[in-house]
């Protein structure tokens, strides 16, 4: 075994091999089965064309799944509720099976050959375990013993509960006339109607025993798991029942080889699908990336400057939850802070999930650290005077002459405290020595600060102008 796959991994795959097997022996010869089908192979176009990069297609089929779901849940919620029934551990709990029914099963088995031989047509449904509520429709409540006289007059003809199935239930007759769903089985012979269909259709729902003794052929068949079962003599159906009906407590050890090896083709099958999956799903699911993205701030309120921030970058833990993501090393991802609630001063703004906007198959674990302190001041603007900066001293042939800016003076923007201390803005050096009389140079001003901006960003006009003021 390779080091990688641990234990866990292999029950991972054989316990949902398991479930969807499950699934499918119940469903297999019901019509959800083909809307499983159904389903299955849209959610493999679905993932084929999301793989390929189908954007639309795979966004309609995405979106159609929705409704789907919600389709088949309405149209199917008998068989949801039979399945779930199914899986709950505890209805033998609540639905104890009945110890005594035994003794009745040489009577019932011989009244069923009688009508048989008088060519009278009969469907008797053993409960077991499972509630059958949701499957037996329309029937009347009888509760009553089970003796050979009621059923053969609740089976002859003519009387307005001969149609239909009877439901035994433990020691008594439960339901008469009861509506059984009808098995859609391709495989059942054309010469069997609709009764014995009937029997079929609930022995595939349910882990009920239906009876069926036909009145055309004068044949008792035994219907369980949906499979038919030909009945020679009432022992042998009195050996059946017992088999098939044991009482709690007396659970048969159930044949673990036999169940093991049977079907392997479909098992086969759904091991390869599970594991095909696994190996999708666990590709990439789980992995951590750790990633920093740079503070970014919007919605600053008017009149307030960002005087500094910290951390300035937040420490990001994404994990992919799908392999079709994409690997969030690739990505940059800056951290956008809401500063609408920030007020002069310190203000300490939490990091929101919704500050990154992330691709989709990512999601956030983790966020370092939860909130940034950001400190801000009011914006306040002031005009100061432009320094020229010189260097060296004017040459001789310009004595009487300086040099001066034009605008002489600019605009400053900026944070209250650092605005105060601006005094001047200076320009860019200007060399003395190469300064020609008449000629304009254009020269950008340095500020000190990045917090502190020029109104107007425009360069100064440097010139030569006479000491006395005039040119
Ligand atoms: P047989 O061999 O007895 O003729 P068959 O399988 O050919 O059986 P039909 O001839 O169609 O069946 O028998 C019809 C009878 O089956 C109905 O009179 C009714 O009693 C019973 N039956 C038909 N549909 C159902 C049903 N959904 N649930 C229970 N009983 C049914
Ligand atoms: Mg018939």
């Amino acid at each position: 075994m390779p080091s990688f796959i641990r234990i866990q991994d292999l029950a991972d795959i054989l316990i949902m091999t398991f479930l969807l097997y499950q699934l499918y022996s119940w469903f297999r010869r019901t019509r959800a089965m083909q809307v499983l089908l159904g389903l299955g192979v849209v959610t493999l176009i679905y993932f084929v064309t999301r793989f390929l990069g189908l954007y639309m297609t795979s966004w309609i089929l995405q979106e159609l799944g929705t409704v789907l779901i919600i389709l088949v849940i309405v149209v199917f919620q008998a068989e949801i509720r039979q399945t779930l029934y199914r899986f709950s551990l505890m209805r033998n709990f609540f639905n104890p099976r009945e110890t005594e029914q035994h003794s009745k099963f040489q009577e019932i088995a011989e009244t069923l050959f009688r009508l048989a031989e008088k060519r009278t047509g009969a469907i008797l449904v053993f409960q077991r375990g499972e509630s059958l509520a949701d499957l037996m429709l329309n029937g009347v409540h009888l509760d009553c013993e089970i003796t050979p006289q009621i059923l053969e007059t609740v089976f002859a003809g003519n009387t307005p509960l001969h149609d239909g199935a009877v439901l035994i239930r433990g020691e008594r007759i439960a339901l008469a006339a009861c509506h059984l769903p009808l098995s859609t089985s391709p495989d059942v012979p054309q010469h069997y109607g609709t009764r014995h269909r009937a029997a079929l259709g609930l022995s595939e729902r349910s882990d009920a025993i239906a009876v069926v003794v036909s009145e055309e052929r004068g044949e008792v068949l035994l219907a369980e798991s949906g499979e038919f079962q030909l009945v020679g003599s009432p022992g042998e159906l009195v050996a059946a029942l017992e088999d098939g009906i044991r009482p709690a407590g007396e659970m048969p050890r159930p044949n673990v080889q036999r169940k093991f090896f049977s079907n392997l083709a479909p098992k086969a099958v759904l091991l390869i699908i599970v594991t095909a999956f696994w190996v999708l799903i666990t590709s990439r699911q789980g992995q951590i990336t750790t990633i920093s993205a740079p503070v970014r701030f919007h919605s600053v309120p008017d009149g307030l400057v960002v005087l500094k921030s910290h951390p300035e970058e937040i420490e990001l833990q994404l994990k992919s939850f799908s392999s079709l993501a994409s690997a969030p090393a690739k990505l940059d991802i800056v951290a956008n802070i809401d500063l609408s609630g920030a007020h002069d001063g310190q203000t300490v703004v939490r990091v929101k999930n919704s500050a990154f906007s992330l691709p989709s198959g990512l999601v956030i674990s983790s966020v370092t650290p939860s909130s940034i302190k950001v400190v801000t001041e009011k914006r306040v603007r002031k005009k100061v005077p432009v320094r020229v900066s010189l260097r060296g001293r004017l040459p001789a042939s310009l004595e009487g002459y300086v040099v001066v800016a034009e605008p002489a003076s600019v605009d400053v923007e900026g944070p209250a405290g650092q605005i105060a201390r601006v005094e001047s803005v200076a320009t860019e050096d200007l060399d003395a020595d190469q300064l020609v009389r008449g000629n304009e140079y254009r020269k950008n001003l340095l500020l000190q600060s990045d917090k502190v901006v020029l109104v107007r960003d425009e360069a100064v006009v440097l010139k030569l102008v006479s000491r006395k003021g005039k040119r």
